[in-house]
């Protein structure tokens, strides 16, 4: 027994600091905590998570990007209850969402990982876990590509560019060795309940509705819906300040958005950020997408080819609209937002996706 408690202190002891998986908490409904890790755009990005805290149980949304992730989160949830997590959700398989499932599951051996078929194919296909094994086997060639990009930055000419290159430097003269760390524990551990469509979790007053509301960012997309409470958990369909443009079919994200904006709620749970946020800002990605198919076709329609429709099209105003002036912002809006868009974009409307 002794042993057990043992193990059971070590798995929950996460130092506090400074670290990329050090997480914070904030109460956004009676019972229900977000949980982010401060300052979104610094690598590795860290999905968030979320804390539903029932009568009898606990339910969790999203698993954190790495065991010791994971760790934190437990230990928050042990802070706030001792009723057990009985459902972990995975709002899609990437990994910053995905690689703390272990963690609960050694802590929780009863408990359920809940996602979509797409979700249990992705991990149950030995992909990531290839990935995370051969991330530190190839540190030197990675760091020299980070050298390469703070270099070119540094070129640049803009406004904020020293400031960019040492953001990126942080990254690979830094904590590249803690994500090291951290990914040579990983044991990918897919889910053990698939559902699609919708599926519904009663707990006395609240309820919890799993939708598949459409191709979002990872084709295996969940929003968790809780209507009592007026709120959405969003994953990576919603990020936040810069909307990751990274889904294959950007019109089908772009619908996805529309039917996510017709639930009824006042708040939403970005998969990344630190802020709660509104109907508002779904409305201010929607606008955004629109006008970069619209732009993109336009380009296509025109007869010019990937790179003169990536030169084309202008997105200063909307840059500014999301992240203002901060050049770390506009850096990030144009690496996740507008490359990934528009080469999507393209390739989709082209039909070469
Ligand atoms: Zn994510």
């Amino acid at each position: 027994m002794f042993r057990l408690l043992l193990a059971i202190a070590i798995v929950l002891s996460p130092q506090a600091g400074d670290g990329p998986y050090d997480l914070e908490f904030v109460e956004v409904r009676d019972g229900i905590w977000m949980g982010y890790r401060p300052d979104p755009y610094r690598p590795p990005v860290h999905g968030n998570v979320t804390i539903i805290v029932n009568d009898e149980d606990v339910v969790v949304v999203d698993a954190g990007s790495s065991p010791r992730a994971a760790r934190h989160i437990i230990a928050k949830i042990r802070e706030l209850t001792d009723r057990p997590v009985s459902t972990l959700i995975n709002t899609h398989g990437h990994e910053d969402h995905v690689l703390g499932n272990q963690v609960f599951v050694e802590v929780y051996p009863e408990m359920e990982i809940v996602a979509r078929v797409g979700t249990r194919d992705y991990l149950e296909s030995g992909r990531v876990q290839r990935r995370v094994r051969a991330f530190s086997r190839n540190m030197r060639d990675q760091q020299e590509a980070g050298e390469r990009e703070a270099a070119r930055v540094s070129r640049r000419g803009l406004n904020g560019d020293a400031l960019v290159a040492e953001h990126l430097m942080h990254y690979y003269q830094q904590d590249i060795y803690a994500v090291r760390n951290e990914y040579r524990g990983v044991r990918i551990t897919p889910p053990t309940r698939i559902f699609e469509g919708r599926m519904v979790l009663e707990r006395g007053d609240r309820t919890i509705e799993l939708l598949d509301l459409g191709f979002g960012k990872a084709g295996s997309d969940i929003v968790v819906y809780l209507p009592n409470e007026r709120l959405v958990i969003a994953g990576d369909i919603v990020t936040h300040p810069v909307p990751y443009g990274f889904s294959r079919l950007q019109t089908a994200w772009l619908d996805t958005l529309w039917r996510l904006v017709e639930l009824d709620f006042d708040d939403l749970i970005p998969g990344h950020g630190e802020e709660l946020l509104d109907k508002d800002y779904v409305e201010q990605i929607i606008d955004l997408v629109e006008f970069e198919i619209r732009s993109v076709s336009a380009s296509i329609r025109a007869g010019r080819d990937a790179t003169s429709t990536a030169w084309d099209i202008t997105f200063r105003e909307w840059a500014q609209r999301f992240v203002g002036n901060d050049p770390i912002g506009l850096y990030y809006f144009n690496e996740w937002f507008i490359k990934p868009a528009v080469e999507r974009a393209y390739a989709e409307l082209t039909g070469r996706n």
